[in-house]
């Protein structure tokens, strides 16, 4: 597995395999052919399907338009075998003559591969475990913890960079609970976040932690929704569920940074074993490799946080994923909006219910977190391309109708 600084990736949404995916491969193609007198940027699949509504386009043309213009062709019908995200990049000299065709996929989270990678073509491997069994035998063997392990493979400036993600997270928090007015898009949603943290604070306590926790996810994604710095975790479409449940645990139990720091590791490390053994993309998975991950990945921090064991930590990350399974990609208009937004505060609720259930037990349970994982890939591969961001079946295609 390569490095989580891979999987949390600070930068703007609304979505992290349709913006940040393309604007990225836009610079590495820039970077090799800064003299080109113009580009063709061909979009396939549901980077096509959705493409206009993610501001796929605008990404790709903000990038390489200051050098030479920039024609997109929109294919959303044809679906390249290794991946739904995919793009090709040519470049002409001023002779119209063709230097490169570059064909690329955006496989979730930010990531570029290029055909028959796994997961990614920037940076070498750096976890020698891949799978959660695996590492849960390392911390049974040697006492130590999940975070322990990120520690032994990440080099020494992973706590300065977790510290970076971390204080991202707060800020667009932050942002969002103070933000109001519309998101951008044809839906004209109204941002919710704020009168929820309002309306919040009147209740007794357990109601308003569960309010506070849905508050601190709509600020997040709604902040990704309109285009604000956010960190993905593990994507932007599901960027809201982490950050809520540690900033809500942060504020009232009063963890320290340092402990927060280690949370966000160890949920790196389970969106990682995901990232390397299935996927982490909606259009290859459906909704279950976004927020299911999310949420797998915020129920282990807060497990850790509370102290639970390796085994309760893995329990409560299975136990994440595991209820979300099947959820499809569906987003109404191609905009990052709805189901995502609101789903975001659900996973996020329902990670602090997975660390309280986990909790109760001594650790112990048939499905591993592993086979969760290998479930999540086998449904995502039968799931027909409608459920899987394209916007053409579930409540995309009911939008649709009732307009
Ligand atoms: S429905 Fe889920 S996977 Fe699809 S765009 Fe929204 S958050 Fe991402």
């Amino acid at each position: 597995m390569k490095s989580i600084k891979e999987l949390y990736r600070i930068g703007t949404g609304p979505s992290s395999s349709h913006t940040m995916g393309p604007r990225k491969a836009a610079e590495l193609f820039l970077s090799r052919h800064p003299e080109a007198a113009r580009f063709e940027v061909t979009l396939y699949g549901s980077l096509a399907a959705t493409g206009k509504g993610h501001m796929t386009d605008a990404a790709i043309k903000e990038t390489l338009q200051p050098a030479a213009p920039v024609t997109i062709v929109w294919q959303p019908k044809i679906f390249l075998p290794f991946h739904p995200n995919g793009m090709k990049f040519v470049s002409f000299d001023s002779e119209e003559r063709l230097t490169e065709e570059w064909i690329v996929y955006s496989v979730g989270g930010g990531a570029l591969a290029e055909e028959g990678e796994r997961s990614g073509i920037e940076t070498p491997d750096v976890y020698e475990m891949n799978s959660m069994t695996e590492i849960l035998n390392w911390c049974e063997r040697t006492g130590k913890n999940y975070w322990e392990y990120v520690k032994d493979c990440e080099e020494n400036d992973i706590w300065d960079y977790l510290a970076e993600v971390w204080r991202a997270m707060k800020a667009a928090v932050e942002r969002g609970i103070d933000a109001e007015g519309v998101l951008p898009g044809p839906l004209n949603l109204r941002r919710k976040a704020s009168a929820y943290y309002i309306k919040a604070s009147g209740y007794k306590a357990s109601l308003q932690s569960r309010g506070l926790v849905f508050a601190y996810a709509l600020a997040v994604s709604e902040e990704n929704a309109s285009g604000g710095v956010i960190v993905t975790a593990p994507t932007c479409g599901s960027c809201g569920v982490v950050p809520a449940v540690l900033y809500h645990l942060a504020k009232t139990r009063e963890f320290s940074d340092i402990r927060v720091l280690r949370a966000l590791a160890t949920a790196g490390l389970i969106g990682n074993v995901v990232k390397h053994n299935a996927s982490i993309s909606g259009a290859e998975a459906g909704c279950q490799a976004e927020v299911g991950v999310a949420c797998s990945m915020a129920s282990a921090a807060a497990n850790q946080l509370f102290g639970g064991s390796p085994a309760q930590i893995e329990y409560a990350a299975e136990m994440g994923l595991e209820h979300h399974l099947g959820m499809t990609c569906d987003p109404v208009c191609g905009l990052v909006q709805i189901p995502c937004i609101e789903r975001n505060a659900y996973a996020a609720a329902r990670a602090l219910d997975a660390n309280l259930y986990s909790s109760f037990t001594d650790g112990i349970h048939r499905v591993s977190f592993d086979k969760a994982v290998a479930v999540m890939k086998e449904t995502g591969n039968d799931l027909p391309s409608l459920y899987k961001e394209t916007s053409e079946g579930g409540l995309a295609k009911d939008y649709k109708q009732m307009e």
